[in-house]
């Protein structure tokens, strides 16, 4: 197999980022777009999501971003020419304890802005939507219909299929082992296949991203951190089209799948990894599951969907999403070597962020104003601050052990 040997800019990684990147430079109009994985399209961590979406961010800067996001999903086939299934049922946020009430009021704000329908329900109206969960009481329940999920790894096909008609060369089982930099300024990837001189590279290696800036001299301040989900046998009560339940105080997240019910969450002993003291063969599906977390999102989750109780598992869906110590992404140019764009900390979030964060970096190429919420995305946003990596990791592994209670509380810590 050989490689061109010159490209505009070359993305590294063909999971939703990457993908997303690598479609919405070309739709911008960028020539001689290079997309490269060391595996296959979504050979990382974007197969094994939930592919929820969840567009009510409480940042009043995310708006537009956010709104993109949604119409994008909406409008997925008309923009990338791939048709997804976009299982558009609404979501449901129901904070149990007053203490996560004020993340939903800022919400059904936000959904006003949008001018959308959101409403609060009560136990018994969240009942006739969602028959398996039986809650009598609650602080607040959202009921957001604009909300859904898909199938993420049609989501990364669908980019990468749009970006190939649109001219982009996609060179899959190709790893990248090393770049040439000159005068500040990214030259050239090294491939397997022998090296393409570009100016622009594009970092979207999802967990080994942090691992690779280094060879720029960069601390990307962007940790892997295990998420796990289940799947479980088809189960009574359970109706399809019912919508995506995601309780704060619990930090779960349950829709159904299959007939049955898909269930994942937040915090019990979070784990995160140095991706070099793995193997370089490390293959996502070779990271091990968490008994004790299993064990955990099912009686967390069981407490509200009783179903859940003893039914089988027939699927574990995990991965290793990357976490930041703000709980914003990252998306924007090295200060010290131009022409390098990393595209990381996805949050959990990246199957859903993926259309903005993809325009993000086809707006830095090109030169052209971004949403809003671009300057907060900034990689060197953390300069002085975690330097090393033991802090770093605790600060992330903390953020992800609080995702649902709102990140105000641990800032400052
Ligand atoms: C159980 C679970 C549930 C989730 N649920 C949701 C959800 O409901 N909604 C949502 O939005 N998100 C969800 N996520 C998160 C979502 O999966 C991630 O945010 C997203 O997949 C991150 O995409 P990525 O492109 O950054 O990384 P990846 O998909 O990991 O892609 C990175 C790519 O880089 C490639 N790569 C690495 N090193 C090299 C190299 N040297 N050379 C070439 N290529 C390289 C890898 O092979 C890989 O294909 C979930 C995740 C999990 C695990």
């Amino acid at each position: 197999m050989t490689v061109q040997n010159r490209a505009n800019v070359v993305v590294i990684g063909a999971g939703v980022y990457g993908a997303s990147a690598a479609f919405h430079l070309a739709r911008a109009g960028q020539k001689n777009v290079v997309l490269l994985d060391r595996g296959p399209i979504a050979g990382g961590t974007t197969p094994f999501a939930a592919g929820q979406t969840g567009y009510l961010n409480v940042k009043k800067s995310a708006v537009s971003f956010s709104r993109y996001c949604i119409e994008f999903f909406e409008n997925f086939e008309r923009e990338t020419g791939y048709p997804i299934e976009f299982k558009q049922n609404g979501s449901i946020r129901i904070a149990v304890s007053k203490r996560n009430r004020p993340d939903l009021d800022a919400m059904a704000a936000i959904a006003r802005e949008f001018g959308d329908a959101v409403e609060f329900l009560t136990p018994a109206g969240l009942r006739k939507l969602v028959p398996a969960l039986e809650i009598t009481e609650a602080a607040g329940i959202l009921h957001v219909p604009r909300d859904g999920y898909t199938e993420p790894k049609a989501v990364a096909v669908g980019y990468a299929v749009g970006a190939r008609d649109l001219g982009v060369k996609i060179h899959t089982h190709t790893p990248v082992t090393g770049f040439d930099v000159a005068n500040g300024r990214v030259r050239s990837v090294h491939t397997a296949y022998g090296p393409i001189q570009t100016d622009w590279v594009v970092l979207a290696a999802g967990a080994w991203t942090r691992n690779i800036a280094r060879q720029f001299g960069a601390d990307i301040k962007s940790v892997p951190v295990r998420h796990q989900a289940f799947v479980t046998v088809p189960l009574g009560g359970v109706r399809a089209k019912q919508p995506v339940v995601r309780i704060a105080d619990e930090q779960i997240y349950v829709r159904p799948e299959g007939g049955g019910l898909l269930v994942g969450g937040y915090g019990y002993e979070p784990a995160s990894f140095e991706m070099s003291q793995l193997p370089e063969s490390f293959e996502i599906p070779a990271l091990p599951a968490d008994e004790i977390t299993r064990r955990a999102l099912r009686d967390q989750a069981a407490k509200y969907f009783p179903v859940l109780r003893d039914a089988p598992i027939v699927q574990d869906r995990r991965g290793l999403p990357t976490i930041t110590p703000d709980s914003a992404f990252m998306v924007s140019e090295l200060d010290r070597t131009k022409g390098v764009i990393v595209a990381t900390g996805c949050l959990v979030g990246g199957i859903h962020s993926s259309p903005g964060v993809g325009r993000i970096v086809a707006d830095l190429v090109s030169g052209r104003k971004s949403f809003e919420l671009a300057p907060d995305l900034l990689a060197n946003r953390f300069e002085g601050m975690w330097n090393d990596d033991l802090s770093l990791r605790r600060r992330c592994e903390k953020v992800y052990a609080t995702m649902y209670w709102g990140i105000p509380e641990i800032l400052g810590s």
